[in-house]
């Protein structure tokens, strides 16, 4: 097991993301896809539009006949959308289109029906100018058949969808999604169906990690708690090992009842890494069982979330296939001052509320303590105070990680270069 002494967040991230390698792809069908990560490029099959069409409800006109400032002009045909235009348009003449119909030979531009007045069945006074292409939407504007129009490592949005439906894909190649299993340590530890004592601790991290987990599309297993004993803790062990990434919550600390290291590591699990220069979450462990993942993470339940947005988030991203792995950060003005040491990156759990000018104001969610959940039910985001930072004064500039499930990054901010 390596000592790894010092290690900071971002070397931390860039050595789990290189045991996490995107999975298996599969196939969906398009009613199936939202979400998930295209596997391919995606070229378009034909030209769209597929022909030369009226963006607007109105006439198609030749430019060069209302140069003077206007005319009056004969209407030919009707055109509507699906129809073909049986006739060219000739000097003094003009077709009738509606919306995404064909303009005909002879037209070079297309006047909107408002700018129009109908005098007879048959003719139509234009009182202004025009320039050729007004109004049309040319040929293979929107996509050209042969070009990749989506590519592989697309998160599949609805717009994404709507352009597949376009290049009629009824079914996709999507990266598989990582089948991921989390255990709980500790006696201490009451379950939630377990009757209330007021002597033990309730069981939170497992649902917390669960939450988390959903937020990115995955449904996990939870397997229950394991009591901190070698051979029950061992059972359960092998059982996460069956799945494509582990999450242990506790007992990878140094306290004599944490077994959880030890353990892994007689089940081949081999250590990559133990405690990050982080605050909350230092006894962070990283090992890996062939393609397996398993994350050692910190009992304590803040250092457990935060540790599971550093390191677990975009090992899972990344097994999906996404090409943003990280929580898009956003930079605020601290509301008030907050006291750092050199030596560990912090992560405070901060509100933001945006000033007349659109500028977002962080303000710690209360007390920090690793235990006080309530300090991440409030957040808005991680506000990040660097490893080397000596304090921050209030009116600081910061970079806060957001908590939104829609919007991610490709570079960490820790790491030298995006992965
Ligand atoms: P450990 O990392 O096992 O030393 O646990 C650190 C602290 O986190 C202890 O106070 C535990 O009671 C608490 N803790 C550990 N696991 C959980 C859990 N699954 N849910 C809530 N609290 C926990
Ligand atoms: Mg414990």
């Amino acid at each position: 097991m390596s000592k790894n002494s010092n290690l900071s967040v971002g070397d931390a991230q860039a050595c789990v993301l290189r045991y996490a390698a995107p999975g298996a792809v599969e196939e969906v069908p398009i009613e199936r896809a939202l979400g998930r990560v295209l596997a391919e490029d995606v070229h378009a099959n034909r030209d769209q539009p597929p022909c030369d069409v009226s963006a607007m409800d109105g006439f198609a006109v030749r430019a060069a006949d209302l140069a003077a400032g206007g005319a009056v002009l004969t209407i030919v045909e009707d055109i509507k959308a699906g129809d073909r235009p049986r006739h060219a348009v000739a000097s003094g003449e003009c077709a009738r289109i509606m919306t995404g119909a064909p303009v005909p030979a002879g037209a070079d531009a297309v006047i909107r029906v408002e700018d129009t007045a109908q005098l007879t069945d048959d003719t139509v006074e234009i009182a202004l100018p025009v320039k050729p292409g007004n109004d049309i939407r040319v040929r293979g504007e929107n996509m050209r058949r042969g070009e990749v129009v989506l590519t592989r490592g697309t998160e599949i949005t609805p717009g994404v969808i709507g352009v597949l439906a376009t290049a009629k894909r009824a079914r996709l190649p999507v990266y598989g999604r990582p089948r991921v299993a989390i255990l709980s340590t500790g006696d201490e530890l009451e379950a939630i169906e377990d009757p209330f004592d007021a002597e033990r601790i309730p069981e939170s991290n497992s649902y917390a990690l669960m939450a988390q987990i959903q937020a990115l599309g995955i449904e996990p297993v939870r397997l229950g708690i394991a009591r901190d004993e070698p051979d029950e803790l061992a059972r359960y062990l092998r059982q996460g090992l069956e799945y494509d990434v582990l999450l242990v919550s506790g007992g990878s600390s140094v306290g004599v009842h944490d077994h959880v290291r030890p353990t892994l590591a007689a089940l081949d699990v081999e250590m990559h890494f133990w405690r990050v220069e982080m605050k909350p979450g230092h006894p962070l462990a990283f090992g890996t069982r062939g393609g397996r993942l398993v994350f050692g993470l910190p009992g304590n339940p803040v250092s457990s979330m935060i540790c599971f947005e550093q390191f677990v988030l975009p090992a899972l991203r990344r097994r999906m296939g996404h090409a943003k792995l990280f929580r898009r950060a956003v930079a605020a003005t601290l509301a008030q001052p907050v006291r750092h040491q050199p030596g560990r990156a912090e992560f405070v759990r901060v509100t933001l509320s945006a000033d007349a000018a659109g500028g977002l104001h962080a303000r710690a969610t209360g007390p920090q303590s690793s235990g006080n959940l309530a300090s991440m039910a409030r957040a808005d985001g991680l506000l990040v105070v660097p490893q080397d930072s000596e304090g921050l004064a209030a009116g600081a500039a910061v970079q806060v990680q957001l908590f939104d499930a829609s919007v991610f990054q490709e570079v960490s901010g820790f790491m030298e270069a995006a992965p």
